[in-house]
């Protein structure tokens, strides 16, 4: 064995100088900074007079300087820190696609979109207007849906719009008072209730079957004529589609409710399934989980919204309509010969996002999108079959886009959930979605993704397995002081949520 390797050779001993291996530790900003110093010579500023009087700032602004260098390396240092999808797999479940083509980037920058503003009169941008038409009409005829919104600007965004459209078809038909209750599975994402009860209605749960579906005795016993709406994902939050789907639309509309589909999934059936088969009524779309524009901190999110017959007529405000030649937003309920809801943000949506998402759907064609959700459905499946050796997959059967393990493997090795994923930081992979969904022990939602290739499929696998095994010997070492190779080592994550410090202050210094 390497000299390195031996026993008194402790890995997790903390260095001189903070930093560890070549990644920087570095103080504050604030703390290194001064305000006599600057990356950049301004010109002095010529007399002026102030017009924010009583407002006007008296003593300087304490921000600190910093040269160009110190300011560049801190921003290097910090993406080096980042965990990204362009440095490894990332298999956080329920976050569908990890993937931002470089063309997309390519086609947003193009000044014809990038330099635009939303106030510039509608005729000098006829050529952006043309490509919402061209993304709504790629969105309903993949979805065989009637309308689409498009000012949504997230997922739980779109969620509002669409439960607010059938919020607005309840009300026209004078049954705001009466029909109250909107079904949600326990498995779905916390924004499903969250939204439901934003929009005034009671949320009433829906447990799941033993086989991680919505249960259908339950189901036919909680449908009234007090019901406004069921808020069901699928595929769902376990990874798995839901087979009664078509009998719950059926339940759901006999009792003269609406459909409200999560389709965060949809990359898992885009071309495969029409949603409007489903007897859906309602689905956003977020453009992040299933056409490839960023997540996150990687921009600003899209979610789309796209609407049925009974309910295109309150799409929110602003709309586009075929205006002879070219396209007109409707950007007024004077103007509208529909009954839009509302409006729900300043302008049209986020035009960035909608240069990518159509970049990347022109760019695979429909054939191409089809084979991204089998691909995404193969690799979640590939990773299924072969943990299944050392792991305990939450259900039984296939899996759709997402694998979903419990943690009855670690039952006795004194190892959790939260220790096997901080175990696999040191591995250099980020972990699993943890605890999510609820209704799963100590749930581990693996979601790989149709980029990944076999090669680094079986690379993180191998990885899932050694360290399954380490627990089964007990090693708990490895699990109890995990991660010892990042940066920082195991947070106080709940101090941080519950008290988070937000501001720094100087006599508090780096307190
Ligand atoms: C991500 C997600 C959402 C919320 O979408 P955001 O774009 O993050 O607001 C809602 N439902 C499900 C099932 C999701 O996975």
């Amino acid at each position: 064995m390497d000299k390195a390797m031996s026993k008194n050779c402790t890995r997790d001993k903390e260095t001189v100088s903070g930093s560890r291996g070549l990644l920087q530790q570095e103080p504050l900003l604030n703390e290194v900074g001064s305000a006599e110093k600057c990356g950049v010579d301004l010109p002095p500023v010529p007399p002026h007079k102030a017009r924010l009087g009583a407002m006007e700032r008296e003593a300087a602004l304490g921000l600190p300087g910093l040269s160009e260098p110190e300011a560049l390396r801190h921003y290097v240092r910090l993406s080096q820190r980042n965990y990204a999808i362009d440095l490894g797999l990332y298999p956080l479940g329920s976050c569908t696609m990890k993937h931002n083509p470089r063309l997309n980037e390519k086609l947003a920058r193009l000044p014809g979109f990038a330099d635009i503003h939303p106030l510039q009169p509608q005729s000098t941008v006829q050529g952006a207007l043309a490509l919402m038409a061209g993304l709504s009409h790629w969105l309903t005829t993949l979805t065989g849906m009637d309308a689409v919104a498009l000012p949504p600007k997230a997922g739980a965004h779109g969620e509002w719009c669409g439960m607010m459209c059938i919020r607005a078809a309840i009300a026209e038909r004078g049954e705001l008072e009466t029909r109250r209750r909107v079904l949600v599975p326990e498995s779905a994402h916390g924004t499903n209730p969250a939204t439901a009860a934003e929009c005034g209605f009671e949320i009433d749960q829906l447990p799941a079957n033993a086989s991680g579906r919505v249960d259908m005795d339950v189901l036919r016993q909680k449908i009234g004529p007090d019901i406004a709406a069921i808020m069901l994902t699928n595929p769902n939050t376990c990874g798995l589609f839901e087979r009664d789907i078509c009998d719950i639309a059926d339940l759901v509309h006999e009792a003269g409710g609406y459909f409200y589909c999560d389709g965060a999934n949809l990359n898992a059936i885009m071309g495969k399934v029409r949603v409007r088969d489903l007897g859906v009524d309602a689905m956003h779309i977020n453009l992040h989980k299933t056409f490839s524009t960023p997540h996150g901190g990687g921009g600003p999110g899209a979610g789309p919204v796209v609407l049925s017959r009974r309910l295109s007529a309150y799409a929110p405000l602003p709309y586009l309509v075929r205006d002879g030649e070219g396209w007109t937003l409707v950007e007024h309920e004077a103007q509208s010969d529909a009954r839009p809801f509302g409006r729900m943000s300043a302008f049209h949506g986020q035009m960035g996002m909608f240069v990518r998402a159509l970049a990347y759907m022109m760019s695979h064609g429909n054939d191409g999108l089809r084979q991204a959700a089998e691909d995404a459905v193969l690799n979640a499946n590939y990773i299924l079959a072969r943990c299944t050796e050392a792991m305990s997959p939450a259900f039984d059967g296939h899996c759709m886009h997402e694998a979903l393990f419990d943690d009855r493997f670690l039952k006795g090795t004194g190892v959790t959930t939260l220790d096997f994923a901080k175990a696999m930081i040191d591995e250099g992979y980020h972990p699993m979605t943890m605890y999510f969904p609820l209704v799963v022990h100590g749930a581990m939602l693996i979601e790989p993704t149709e980029t990944e290739s076999k090669e680094s499929l079986d690379r993180f696998i191998d990885t899932l397995l050694g360290l399954a095994k380490a627990a089964k010997v007990g090693e708990t070492d490895r699990f109890a002081c995990a991660p010892v190779l990042a940066p920082l080592r195991r947070l106080d994550e709940t101090r941080a949520a519950r008290q988070p410090v937000l501001r720094w202050q100087e006599d508090e210094g780096a307190a």
